[in-house]
């Protein structure tokens, strides 16, 4: 296992580091990125201690090469703010399009440059979806018709066995969302893209928890791990 650190949108007010995590075995690729909203802290930890696991060895990628932009928006996350515009609305709508932002630009062209498989953009929200249908906290999100579907609903059965609280179950949501991450990634480069959210609310060791195990979970899914 190789594991080598790179800077994104380098040499610029953006610049923030990234991983490539390259296995022993060829595979498939999994992208996954947090931050793209500043104040999502959680997930960035979650991306971050995965990066820095698989450095020490004491995760291990088996197959394939996974990347990990951990701080996407690093501007934001340094003040802990959302960040404007809303990232998550910058990204390529068409395949001849272009990125309305040089961040959402600069993790495009690192996807387009790898062709991922998988994308995994980590996120927190308001809410417990299991107490309220209008909420996004603990939930998986797809395109409708991903092929990402079935495999999200085995990770939430995963997930919702090991919680003891029921409130805190996962449930999944299906929405197109142009400009996303996840969006342009099913969309343009037929990843299976799922976007996960972690509820704010709940203790940051829980939610970094809740990250790591559902990383974890799309991995083996993938057989990189
Ligand atoms: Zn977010």
């Amino acid at each position: 296992m190789l594991v080598s650190r790179q800077v994104l949108a380098a040499s610029s007010a953006y610049a923030s580091p990234y991983y490539i995590v390259r296995g022993m075995n060829p595979g498939p690729v999994m992208m996954i990125t947090s931050g793209v909203h500043g104040n999502e802290t959680a997930s960035i930890a979650g991306a971050q201690k995965l990066a820095d696991h698989c450095a020490t060895g004491r995760y291990v990628i088996h197959r394939g090469t996974l990347i990990i932009v951990p701080r996407v928006n690093q501007q934001a996350y340094a003040k802990k703010i959302r960040g404007t515009p809303d990232l998550n609305r910058t990204f390529p709508r068409r395949q001849s399009g272009k990125a309305k932002h040089p961040l959402a630009a600069a993790v495009f062209q690192l996807a387009r440059a790898h062709q991922p498989d998988w994308w995994l953009d980590l996120h927190e929200a308001n809410g417990l979806s299991q107490l309220s249908p209008h909420v996004l906290g603990q939930t998986l999100i797809t395109n409708p018709g991903s092929s990402s579907v079935p495999i999200c609903r085995r990770v939430i059965e995963r997930m919702n066995r090991s919680i003891s609280v029921r409130n805190q179950y996962f449930n999944l949501k299906r929405h197109e969302l142009p400009g996303s991450a996840r969006t342009a990634a099913s969309r343009l480069l037929k990843a299976k893209s799922v976007t996960v959210e972690t509820c704010w609310s709940l203790k940051r060791a829980v939610r970094i928890k809740y990250q790591t195990e559902i990383v974890h979970h799309f991995l083996r899914e993938a057989g990189m791990s």
